[in-house]
């Protein structure tokens, strides 16, 4: 299976994967800043990761998926790009583990409701300049107005992604850019780096 094999996989199946929008701006920051280590949360089949993976031969991905069948797939998939040097995959939920070591990137692309605690607890797992990318801000627009929805838990849920969208805005330790690219992307930087 190629890259195009996976994202019409995914699209079968309705798993979230990173529009191509979204992708393609991950694969500029990398290569422009010279990234060599990410985490990523979330990796459902393991797109993402194999895309960041495949930009440069030096980049190093570390990626955890709570669903097993998803990690079995994304195992899979990862193995028949020749990846398995390259990025490393874990089968837990993330806010039940600790990562050791330190990296340039953190990419947050899983439960949205849980994104404040994520940034929380994988801060600390971020270089001195490295960057916190957070992906589906905009949640296929429904943020705008997040009263009108009719569903209880889509609006709770989009109520909480306006909460992450508060919180890095009056973040004090970092500094965020919104980007109307895909479904929403930022990047947070800790001030002054
Ligand atoms: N980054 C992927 C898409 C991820 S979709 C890509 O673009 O190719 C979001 C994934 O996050 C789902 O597969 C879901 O199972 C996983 N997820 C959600 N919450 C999680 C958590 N707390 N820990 C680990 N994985 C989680
Ligand atoms: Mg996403």
């Amino acid at each position: 299976m190629g890259l195009i094999e996976l994202e019409n996989y995914a699209k079968e199946r309705d798993i979230p994967i990173m529009q191509k929008e979204g992708i393609e701006f991950l694969k500029e920051y990398i290569k422009k800043n010279k990234v060599q280590n990410i985490l990523e949360i979330g990796a459902a089949i393991g797109y993402s990761a194999i895309q960041m993976a495949l930009v440069d031969q030096n980049v190093r991905v570390t990626t955890i998926e709570r669903d097993y069948p998803r990690y079995l797939e994304a195992v899979k998939n990862i193995h028949n790009f020749n990846l398995d040097k390259n990025i490393r995959i874990i089968n837990a939920d993330a806010l039940d583990i600790d990562i050791e070591g330190k990296f340039d990137l953190i990419f947050i692309d899983a439960a949205k409701a849980q994104y404040i605690k994520f940034f929380e607890k994988y801060k600390n797992n971020l270089t001195d300049c490295g960057s916190i990318i957070s992906d589906n801000l905009n949640f296929h627009g429904l943020t705008q107005n997040p009263e009108e929805i009719k569903s209880k838990n889509l609006r709770a849920l989009v109520r909480k992604i306006n909460k992450y969208r508060d919180f890095l805005k009056s973040n004090e330790e970092f500094t965020t850019e919104f980007y109307n690219i895909g479904d929403g992307i930022t990047v947070s930087r800790r001030k002054g780096a």
